[in-house]
């Protein structure tokens, strides 16, 4: 998996003339978008985590681009003007530390060619296309497939066997081959472009450092010099990738239920990869990585530590609930809705020491009475779902959380439905055990359950007898960390469509995801208001994250028929869960977007009219 990629944008782009004047090539827009953003976006969505751009000429072009992007990093070539590319990969080259994709900014390109290079076994390997007739080709001699030699003079070489594209797969050693090379012919080559210290690197030593050539004879690609190219790329190229990449993309459902949530393609496709054993160092490097990705985005890694299992929600509930509880302890749960039930229901099943704290499924829970309980000094643990997904409902564990600590009770919180959506800092909020799942507000598909752990508190419960096995937390833990493996067959594919929700979560922010999940909420707040119809929950108490509405009262209305209208347009939703309440729910959660959630408003508006409702 190749997880760094670098972009050489420091060229004056001379050959565009006034149009690069005053810009770096990279920002001539297409479709809209400028053509490095249409580059950045592809790798991210192809699971690169790093893109270093090596910038020059108006450099603060793309100092802007990485505010917007925290995964881009630039990179200033102070010399850009007097050398060849090879000098800003060099100065790239200090922030490469693993395999990356190199890439030249002046490009548009089919996405499949990243994933063409990712799939490679080969180590060094530029990616070649059959003829374009572009004007400025770089040709190359590559017989059997290996690199030879390459020029734009075809007389050169002894055949062409493809053109250089001008994005490659390079390891960091044979970068720094490169950079020797440069260094080592500074005063003969200063103007020395990267692709020929590519070829002569390879030509010197071509045993010890091999390059290939991966040819797509029809594959649709510019690189753009010139107002020819820019003339072509608009009228012929783009549109061949667009229509390539939209044969590739997935049917589009819009889950209005509150998860398994809908997902990006990016999602999807990254459990698309080669078969690998989980017990190899490369998985458990990646389960390491999605471990403390998870912990950053609600804990600081030095007092937190993320434990994963294969399972849904429930089994990460369930460990925490059956792992951590002492058998002389006492665990209070607040049962305000069907997930505190469960927690509640888990206690019972392993035969815990608990009291179950009763409260309204839809009314702010009395945060005094609670500490009423607290004060008996009774209590050991406390459990708690942060957001009752039952409803809508939020509980207040800004309050409660630090409220327990007081009472030094240790927290136990299924946040399944709150984390990657609300932001939280669980070292401020008292939480010492949290529990969530890869499918709803981090946006990855089903499989994974995970347990957020105070480090200090996790530890302590190594000391409490196994009265569970495969959902242990502490031996999970412990064995994880001697051995950088789970001690079960992991989820692998579900594992690697988690790492590209985190990247994607990493890129939004959990700010930027609880701004775009509001809006969405109030889009649909609205849309109740204008229909005269009911929510379950005060406003002020809710999530922001599932509503629940009351079923207008008219006996033409019926979840079934409305729930079938919007499926026909491409919407799931969901049923209400009380018992003697009848509401259904509709969640905002996941890949999804307010002109999305606007359709659904315009849609329901067209259901209720059906029935005579409005
Ligand atoms: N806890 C809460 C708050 C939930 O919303 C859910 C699922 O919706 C669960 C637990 C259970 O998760 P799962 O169905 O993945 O077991
Ligand atoms: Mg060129
Ligand atoms: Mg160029």
């Amino acid at each position: 998996m190749i997880k760094e990629a670098v972009i050489l944008g420091a060229g004056l782009g001379s050959r565009l003339k006034e149009k690069t004047v005053a810009m770096p090539k990279g920002f001539l827009e297409l479709g809209g978008k400028a053509i490095v953003e249409w580059s950045v976006q592809k790798l991210l969505a192809c699971g690169v985590e790093r893109v270093i751009i090596g910038t020059g000429h108006c450099h603060e072009y793309y100092d802007e681009l990485a505010k917007k992007y925290p995964a881009v990093k630039t990179v200033f070539n102070a010399g850009f003007a007097s050398a060849g590319s090879m000098g800003t990969l060099a100065v790239c080259a200090p922030c490469v530390t693993a395999d990356f994709f190199l890439l030249e900014s002046d490009l548009i390109y089919d996405a499949a060619g990243l994933f063409v290079l990712d799939n490679e076994s080969r180590k060094n390997v530029v990616l070649a296309s059959g003829a374009t007739y572009s004007g400025d080709e770089v040709y190359l001699e590559a017989p059997e497939g290996a690199l030879r030699a390459l020029s734009k003079n075809k007389n050169e070489l002894r055949s062409v066997d493809g053109e250089f594209t001008g994005i490659s797969r390079l390891t960091p050693v044979f970068l720094q081959k490169l950079c020797v090379y440069a260094r080592d012919n500074r005063n003969t080559m200063p103007k020395l472009e990267y692709e020929s210290a590519i070829a002569a690197v390879s030509r010197k030593a071509p045993h010890d450092f091999p390059v290939y050539v991966r040819k797509i004879e029809n594959y649709a690609w510019r690189e753009i010099d010139d107002a020819y190219h820019l003339q072509t790329a608009e009228q012929d190229v783009l549109p061949r990738i667009i229509e390539n990449e939209e044969c590739r993309s997935v049917r589009r459902e819009v889950l209005l239920n509150p998860g398994p949530a809908t997902t990006s393609d990016s999602v999807k496709y990254a459990q698309v990869c080669a078969d690998i054993c989980p017990r190899e160092n490369e998985f458990g490097d990646v389960m390491a990585w999605i471990c403390d990705e998870l912990t950053l985005l609600a804990a600081d890694k030095a007092a937190y530590e993320t434990v994963i299992f294969g399972g849904s929600g429930t089994a990460a509930d369930e460990s925490m609930i059956s792992s951590c509880v002492p058998d002389d302890g006492r665990l209070i749960v607040i049962n305000n809705g069907s997930y505190g039930e469960r927690l509640a229901k888990i206690a019972s099943v392993y035969k815990l020491r608990h009291t179950v704290f009763e409260s309204s499924a839809y009314e702010a829970l009395d945060i005094e009475k609670l500490e009423y309980e607290f004060k008996t000094g009774r209590y050991t643990h406390l459990g708690i779902v942060y957001h009752e997904t039952t409803t809508g409902l939020l509980n207040r564990i800004d309050q409660i959380g630090p409220l327990a600590k007081k009472y030094n009770i240790v927290t136990i919180v299924d946040a399944v439905s709150a984390y990657a959506g609300i932001p939280m800092d669980l070292e401020k909020l008292g939480i010492d055990f949290m529990a969530s799942t890869s499918n709803k507000n981090i946006q990855g598909v089903a499989g994974i359950g995970f347990v957020i752990c105070k480090k200090n508190e996790l530890e302590k419960t190594g000391a409490i007898p196994m009265r569970n096995y495969y959902l242990n937390l502490y031996d999970q833990y412990a064995y994880f960390l001697k051995n950088r493996q789970t001690r079960f067959t992991p989820p692998v594919q579900t594992l690697y469509a988690l790492r590209q929700a985190i990247l994607e979560t990493r890129q939004e922010t959990v700010e930027g995801r609880y701004a775009r999940y509001s809006e969405c909420w109030h889009i649909l707040v609205s849309a109740i208001k204008k229909y005269n119809l009911k929510m379950l929950v005060k406003e002020k108490d809710q999530s922001r994250l599932i509503t629940s509405i009351m079923d207008p009262e008219t006996p033409h209305y019926s979840f079934d028929a409305l729930h079938d209208y919007a499926c026909k347009s491409g919407f799931t939703i969901y049923p209400g869960k009380l018992g003697n309440i009848n509401t259904f729910r509709i969640a905002n959660i996941g890949a999804i977007q307010p002109s999305e959630m606007r359709r659904f408003a315009e849609l329901l508006g067209g259901y209720l009219e059906s029935i005579g409702w409005r």
